[in-house]
């Protein structure tokens, strides 16, 4: 037999009676369990989850949910095929061992494996005063429970809310709290709303479409501490400028955490912007050598970009965690010339105040902006970002059906600006600063960060090989 037919053999094998284990039982987790069915992987599967309930869908948990149009038990996620699996729920993975090839559970179990997928995702940042994180009527939101809870207190309804923070969730939660009616303050310490994520020439348009719908909004504040009453429930917020706020029901929109403390001491590249893995998501090592049997996808990958000058993207999107999962899940049952890219061009949605926000690429790549289309007035347009003649990123308010145009030319790497589409270009078009806060400067983490190397941080350990 050649070496060639030993390892398709091997493959073969692999496919037939192989132990694979998946650490995260959400989208990515759910996703890549179905892509390896359908590629024909007959062998074990088994799926650890540590929340108590099979996959469900977050985005509408801060939109559907939060309304009280779709109860939060409602949101399970659809199952493209059966997936004949172990499904370990309810129970967390503390610790991997590379070497014996085998993830440690919480109650004590090891789980061995021969490949093993990492979708471990992200959690809610908290409130970072633990007492005041406590005191009743304080959320984070990330999860079912979350969303359930939430929904109850703004349905009875409170006197005021307080988001901190105006990401894309808090402004989405702000935007709800204003369809039921309810007083909102908005405090978030950039100088305007999605700041980080769209720069400060969208943040100022989002400012102004949340103040014209009612919102108390705050920028370049912060929230100092929260106060309580007597039975421990929150009453108070006091800001960096010795203002207060009275609110009974607080909002913590604080962005999140990469779930990769269960990876300390593996030797893997995790770390805050969750775990270092090549474009078919085989995971890197703290040398940044690529492992053969570990993958990762979802919220906690991070991946370089070609379209980006390989920069490692972290992207906190559905479409990345779906179509992450089946590159991923692919490769993983496949022998290498048969490898597929995960080279999604980033994208996301969010609907809030009545428009519908979308965006390509990568905004924050960007340095300059332009309106391409539309009217800003009417909140009826899109604008493109731009890096060094280039077009990289694009978002539109209410105009999402000329996106599909501006990810051909972002993938193209069209010239910036980029050609009017042919209609409805609004006069004057000149590129002007896009904006983007100093990453120094803590605000709202964008949803797709590049997350380049800090030089401050040495991971890496060198040793000169001694003869
Ligand atoms: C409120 C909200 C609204 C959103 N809206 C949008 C939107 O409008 N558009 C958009 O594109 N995206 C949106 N997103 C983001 C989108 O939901 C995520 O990109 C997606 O959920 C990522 O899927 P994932 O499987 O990678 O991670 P997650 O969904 O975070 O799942 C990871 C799973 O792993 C579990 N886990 C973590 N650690 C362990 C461990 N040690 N052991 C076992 N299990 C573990 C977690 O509990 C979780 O169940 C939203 C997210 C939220 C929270």
């Amino acid at each position: 037999m050649t070496w060639r037919a030993t390892v398709e053999e091997l493959v073969r094998e692999f496919r037939a009676s192989g132990r694979i284990v998946i650490v995260g039982a959400s989208l990515a987790g759910l996703r890549a369990a179905e892509t390896l069915r359908e590629e024909g992987f007959t062998g074990s599967l088994t799926i650890i989850g540590d929340e108590p309930y099979e996959p469900y869908d977050r985005p509408p948990l801060s939109k559907q949910v939060l309304k009280g149009w779709v109860p939060a038990d409602h949101t399970k996620l659809p199952r493209m095929r059966e997936v004949d699996a172990d499904w370990r729920l309810g129970v967390a993975a503390i610790g991997l061992d590379r070497a014996a090839k085998q993830v440690r559970l919480a109650d004590g179990e090891q789980v061995p494996y021969d490949r093993l997928l990492i979708a471990t995702g992200t959690r809610a940042r908290q409130w970072p005063n633990p007492d005041e994180a406590a005191l009743d009527g304080v959320h984070t939101i990330r999860s079912r429970d979350d969303a359930e809870q939430l929904q109850k207190e703004l349905a009875e309804p409170p006197s005021r809310v307080l988001v901190i923070g105006a990401g894309f969730i808090g402004s989405e939660v702000a935007s709800v709290c204003r369809e039921l009616d309810i007083p909102v303050t908005v405090v978030e310490r950039g100088s305007a709303p999605l700041v980080g994520a769209l720069g400060g020439v969208i943040g100022e348009i989002a400012a102004q479409m949340q103040r014209d719908h009612g919102v108390d909004l705050r920028c370049g504040l912060g929230v100092s501490s929260l106060e309580g009453d007597a039975a421990g429930h929150v009453r108070r917020a006091r800001l960096s400028d010795g203002s207060t706020v009275d609110a009974d029901v607080v909002v913590a929109s604080l962005g999140s955490i990469r779930n990769v403390e269960w990876l300390e001491g593996s030797g893997l590249a995790a770390g805050f912007w969750g775990v270092g893995c090549d474009a078919g998501g085989r995971a890197f090592d703290i040398n940044g050598v690529v492992t053969d049997s570990i993958f990762v996808a979802g919220d906690v990958a991070r991946a370089p970009h070609v379209l980006y000058e390989y920069q490692f993207l972290a992207m906190e999107h559905w479409d990345n965690a779906v179509l992450g999962a089946e590159a991923a899940a692919h490769n993983m049952v496949n022998l290498e010339p048969n490898y597929r890219p995960h080279l999604l061009l980033p994208g996301f949605w969010s609907g809030q105040f009545g428009v519908n926000i979308k965006s390509v690429g990568v905004p924050p790549f960007g340095d300059e902006i332009v309106f391409t289309q539309g009217s800003v007035e009417e909140r009826h347009f899109a604008a493109a970002y731009g890096h060094r003649g280039r077009i990289v990123a694009a978002v539109t308010f209410d105009h999402g059906k000329w996106l599909e145009y501006y990810g051909k030319l972002i993938e193209q790497s069209g010239p910036f600006p980029p050609p009017p589409p042919g209609w409805d270009q609004p006069p004057d078009v000149k590129p002007m600063p896009a904006e983007f806060p100093d990453p120094r400067v803590p605000t709202a983490i964008p949803d797709v960060v590049l997350t380049g190397h800090a030089p401050s941080e040495r991971t890496a350990e060198f040793r000169p090989r001694h003869r």
